[in-house]
């Protein structure tokens, strides 16, 4: 009798064991549904459909990375600055163009002469307000940046004319600091 009863307990524990742990993982999935930032990421590219994009952009991101639009020129406190650090894409944090080789075009938008990498932008012939334009586009998340031009400084003779809604900027000095405190914390464990 007394071992009937063994069995039957162990078997009601097995059961709840089980119980417990697909609630656990069940919890898991559904963490993971809610969490990620890029639920489809396509290898380093990020795929979103316009609906996705509308729900994590400002209105105003959106409509230039999104819908192609076009900042007022003399808008951007990019336009005119000189500080020594890296640009980055607004949408995705892509690394776009370094602040040497950003130049005084007088266009009215923050202009480079070259993006940091071949693979940073990605272009497109623009056909759009009866003009033959080469827009550029962010290399990993596809959203429109601006256009290039022909008519730049040395060494490329290119001109990047980029909305600067759609760029982040970010300090030498501050990415500098950031490493190092990155080190000192590495170095403590
Ligand atoms: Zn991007």
């Amino acid at each position: 009798m007394r071992n009937y009863r063994l069995i039957y307990v162990t078997i009601l524990i097995t059961f709840f064991l089980c119980l417990a742990n697909q609630k656990h993982f069940m919890s898991k999935d559904a963490h993971l549904e809610e969490k990620p930032a890029f639920p489809n990421v396509d290898g380093e590219k990020i795929v979103l459909s316009n609906e996705e994009w509308k729900k994590k952009l400002s209105p105003e991101v959106y409509h230039i990375a999104r819908e192609k639009g076009t900042e007022r020129p003399w808008s951007s406190k990019y336009e005119h600055s000189n500080e020594i650090g890296t640009y980055y894409c607004a949408v995705c944090g892509n690394a776009l163009f370094e602040s040497d080789t950003k130049f005084e075009s007088g266009c009215g938008w923050p202009s480079f002469y070259k993006p940091i990498s071949k693979t940073s932008v990605i272009y497109a012939h623009d056909k759009t307000h009866g003009m033959h334009r080469t827009e550029v586009t962010c290399g990993r998340c596809g959203s429109h940046l601006g256009h290039v031009f022909d008519d730049g400084p040395p060494p490329t003779g290119l001109r990047y004319c980029i909305n600067g809604v759609v760029l982040d900027f970010e300090k030498a000095k501050q990415a500098e600091e950031k490493y190092n405190l990155d080190q000192t914390k590495t170095s403590e464990h």
